[in-house]
């Protein structure tokens, strides 16, 4: 499937409108009207749901730093005395 208008948009502004970001009315113009680029636009966002749904616990802190950084909030009785470790 090609593109209405190759070039008439890309693939950074498919991406910025998938974020939410604001991108020119022309963009959203085109992706309601071209197949080709809703169904790149539909393909990102695909992309996207499976990388959040394996990274979403990347960022997360080993278990040894989690539990150093509980130990430290109850020395300091920063912690409700209803958490025990
Ligand atoms: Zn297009």
């Amino acid at each position: 499937m090609e593109c209405s208008e190759p070039g008439a948009i890309r693939d950074e502004e498919l991406l910025a409108y998938l974020a939410g970001e604001k991108v020119r009315p022309f963009v959203e113009q085109h992706i309601a009207r071209c197949q080709r680029c809703a169904a790149q636009l539909a393909d990102y966002e695909r992309i996207e749901l499976v990388l959040t749904s394996k990274l979403f616990r990347f960022d997360c802190p080993p278990s040894h730093v989690l539990v150093k950084t509980r130990w430290e909030c109850s020395v300091k009785n920063l912690l409700p005395r209803s958490i025990t470790i």
